[in-house]
């Protein structure tokens, strides 16, 4: 057994997947109940009255390309969101195994592991040296029961990326007991990914990346896990077949044609970030803005609800955050276009 089955569940490990109609090009498909005809206004090349493969593979292809590794170190999920759901699942035996998360941080691994019925063991970011990990008590937390540990870089609610030493740092802690995953969601608004090499060091360490952000497709719900084979292999035993839609395969798949218009994109959001973050610095009532490599920024306010209050009488929702014990009196603010972001900030002007 490798090293990666034996962290798997049992259950998984024991797992015989669902074996899917096969489909051969040319000839007529009366194996899977589908219908014969098209649904009307139905363009896509496969038709919609079709399952969709049973893995997506040119969408893993061009994911793949797009990423940089092979074919065999990416799964593609219904957002990353999935992603996260498969890992708990497939990792984490209910009432035995745990996971770590590093608070303030995005809140769904915990969703996840409470519906595994996993316990979820936080180790809170030191907020004093900017937010970054709290190594030793890491360290402390490794042990065979803890399978899985969540760093979130850039980190959502605070928008800082988690220096790549201490991730570094991380997996070797983790290394023969658990398995690391980076949630890169909002990596492309950071000045550099350093996830490649993590990937190229480490064989415990899973990346996630999105297409809701950067690629702004959230309505497509496209995701990937990226990882070793070994650990892909484990997460695609448990991911249903014909899971994927054909529309979002299209859409995802038009979208990675043409990556400029990302680039060009994040270029802009990056740029307005700056814009955004000096405008608030002369806001009175804004006592601190972190820095920030998102399309958002976190800013602690002397007074958050007023503040929520002025955005919202101007048509804006910002979010609050200040009910959460590790972000008191804390405000996120997603950065818009050039005109959403002046509404804003003449919304808080006023308020
Ligand atoms: N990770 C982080 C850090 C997020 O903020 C989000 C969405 N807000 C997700 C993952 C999930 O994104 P999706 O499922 O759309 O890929």
């Amino acid at each position: 057994m490798n090293k990666i089955s034996a962290l798997a569940r049992p259950e998984v490990r024991n797992l015989r997947p669902y074996r899917a109609a096969p489909y051969h090009a040319g000839l007529l498909r009366l194996n899977a109940n589908e219908t014969p005809w098209r649904p009307a206004g139905d363009n896509s090349a496969g038709g919609l009255n079709r399952y969709p493969e049973a893995r997506p593979l040119r969408l893993t292809e061009s994911l793949a390309r797009h990423y940089g590794v092979e074919s065999n170190q990416l799964l593609v999920t219904r957002g990353s969101s999935e992603a996260i759901d498969l890992l708990v699942r497939c990792f984490c035996r209910p009432g035995e195994d745990r996971i770590v998360i590093c608070p303030p941080t995005f809140g769904m691994y915990e969703v996840y592991a409470q519906l595994q019925g996993a316990d979820v063991h936080q180790v809170p970011l030191d907020k004093e040296q900017g937010y970054t990990l709290d190594l030793n008590a890491i360290e402390a937390a490794a042990s065979p029961q803890t399978k899985l540990l969540f760093i979130c870089s850039p980190n959502n609610p605070t928008g800082n990326l988690i220096p790549a030493d201490q991730i570094d740092a991380a997996c070797r802690a983790m290394d023969g007991t658990g398995i690391v995953v980076i949630d890169a969601a909002y990596i492309e608004f950071a000045a550099c990914d350093p996830t490649r090499e993590l990937l190229e060091r480490h064989d415990n360490v899973v990346i996630l990346r999105t297409l809701s952000k950067a690629f702004g497709l959230a309505g497509v719900r496209c995701g990937a896990l990226i990882a070793s084979p070994a650990i892909v292999d484990m997460a695609d035993c448990i991911l249903p077949p014909y899971a994927y839609p054909t529309p979002s395969a299209d859409a995802a798949l038009a979208a990675l044609a043409t990556p400029d218009d990302m680039h060009e994109r994040v270029a802009t959001l990056r740029s307005e970030r700056q814009r955004v973050v000096t405008a608030l610095e002369n806001l009175p009532g804004i006592e601190r803005i972190w820095p920030s490599a998102a399309n958002f920024v976190l800013i602690l306010a002397s007074e958050p609800g007023r503040l929520v209050a002025a955005a919202k009488a101007g048509g804006v929702l910002i979010r609050d955050f200040s009910w959460d014990p590790y972000t008191p009196g804390c405000v996120r603010i997603t950065i818009g276009d050039g005109a959403q972001n002046n509404q804003l900030l003449e919304a808080l002007n006023q308020g």
